[in-house]
């Protein structure tokens, strides 16, 4: 349990997709976990799994993440939050669903504009070797069979494996000519 520097928590919130949870997110994360007591992850698109684009179910993004997690000093909460296509009230759509937070962190343009509209503090997050590290770089490295296991943390790859999302990954971006 993390030492509290003050008598109130400090808890910010973070949101991804995370298919998969990938080295850029981690750093991330660990430069946030430096400044909060506490941080609240939000799994979006979390109804999205078996397909091209989002291969991963909810609950293994949970595992993966909550056991990257595991080796930072810090406190935290995964939580998957559904789409509604309502951007003008996603963000009481994700208050409903979350611990209370005093500040979000984003890089994605529409997630800040939709926070600051609606009051919530919000500080920008920095890439990180922003080509290297994306998951649409590592699904496609899943795709064509070059190496990705790198580009992951371990509790991340080992999930993938566990549920043979590789080959998952390869069945659903096959045409119906098999
Ligand atoms: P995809 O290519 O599937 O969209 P992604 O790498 O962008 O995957 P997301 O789950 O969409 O991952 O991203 C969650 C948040 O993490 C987004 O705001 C995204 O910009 C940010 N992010 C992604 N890659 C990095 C990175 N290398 N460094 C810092 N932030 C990143
Ligand atoms: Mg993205």
């Amino acid at each position: 349990m993390r030492q509290r520097k003050e008598q109130r928590i400090s808890r910010a919130f973070y949101i991804g997709r995370f298919q998969p949870y990938h080295t850029g997110h981690h750093t991330v994360l660990s430069s946030i976990a430096d400044e909060v007591d506490e941080i609240v992850i939000g799994i979006g698109s979390a109804q999205r799994s078996h397909e091209v684009e989002n291969p991963f179910t909810a609950g293994e993004r949970v595992v993966m993440i909550s056991r990257s997690l595991k080796d930072l000093d810090t406190d935290y909460y995964v939580i998957p939050i559904e789409d509604i296509q309502r951007n003008a009230v996603w963000v009481s759509h994700v208050k409903s669903m979350t611990p209370h937070f005093d500040l979000t962190y984003t890089n994605n343009p529409l997630v800040y504009r939709l926070f600051d509209e609606a009051g919530v503090m919000v500080k920008r997050s920095p890439m990180y070797q922003r080509k290297t590290y994306s998951g649409t770089a590592i699904r496609k490295k899943m795709l064509t069979g070059e190496a990705w296991e790198n580009l992951v943390p371990d509790a991340v790859a080992h999930v993938i494996k566990e549920v043979k999302g590789v080959e998952r990954l390869r069945e659903v971006a096959r045409d119906d000519a098999w």
